[in-house]
């Protein structure tokens, strides 16, 4: 491990402990003390959140005791990142709409269906394909954490990973759903699914009317990632979101 990550691990985890303890004032600018020489034109750099002092402890532990490669963590990282994302959740959609017989396979058993596109991998290795219809609305949640079908839509938003949707999809779906944008009549039955580290779910959206014409390919550009996790519905028009 570089002596420079050890200092800032060392110092990050003893500016935590400090502020655990009420050693450290809100603000370090607040604190009448802090004049350490210099005048104050630099903006103080906040400590990081317990979370990623943890993370970053964790990723240096392994990489020093060789159990990780840091450039193959950075490789999976860039390509859940740059190179995985909804795009590919999209072409499943797409391809369940256009072929009757694949979507009734994806239905059936989702991870063989996905992997029928190429599709497949890490937290995607269980996964359930539920349908949207006129009469039924899927939306997916992770109440626990942040459980998500990476394969197929990549990493999650922010909001997914949110306390208040986490909480409050379970509690009053509809009007999560209405401050998405989507305004549910009362006679459609809403569905809220608890994605785990077992099972993670993908929404099947429904496919808009007026799109009989279109290609796969046209088809594909117009799902959204919001429609695949349940907050939003495809529109004809809409498309490419990520
Ligand atoms: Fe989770």
């Amino acid at each position: 491990m570089q002596s420079s990550r050890r200092d800032f691990l060392a110092a990050a985890a003893s500016a935590a402990g400090a502020a655990a303890a009420g050693d450290l004032p809100a603000r370090a600018d607040d604190d009448p003390a802090h004049s350490h020489g210099h005048t104050h034109d630099h903006a103080h750099q906040a400590v990081p959140s317990d979370m990623a002092l943890r993370v970053k402890s964790l990723e240096s532990l392994l990489v020093e005791k060789g159990v990780v490669d840091r450039a193959a963590l950075d490789a999976l990282v860039d390509a859940y990142e740059h190179k995985i994302g909804p795009r590919n959740g999209a072409q499943v959609v797409a391809r369940a709409w256009a072929d009757p017989a694949y979507k009734q396979r994806l239905l059936a058993d989702a991870d063989k269906a996905i992997a029928e596109l190429g599709f497949g991998g890490q937290q995607g290795e269980h996964m359930l394909v539920v349908e949207n219809t006129p009469s039924v609305h899927n939306m997916v949640v992770c109440t626990l954490c942040s459980c998500y079908p990476w394969p197929v839509l990549g990493l999650p938003p922010v909001w997914y990973k949110s306390a208040p949707y986490r909480s409050r999809s379970v509690i009053d779906p509809r009007g999560v759903l209405r401050e998405f944008g989507l305004e549910l009549s009362d006679d459609v039955e809403v569905r809220v699914w608890d994605s785990t580290a077992e099972l993670r779910y993908l929404v099947l959206p429904e496919r808009p009317a007026g799109t009989e014409g279109l290609s796969e390919a046209e088809l594909t550009a117009l799902v959204t990632r919001d429609a695949m996790i349940g907050v939003a519905k495809v529109s004809p028009r809409s498309g490419g979101a990520a």
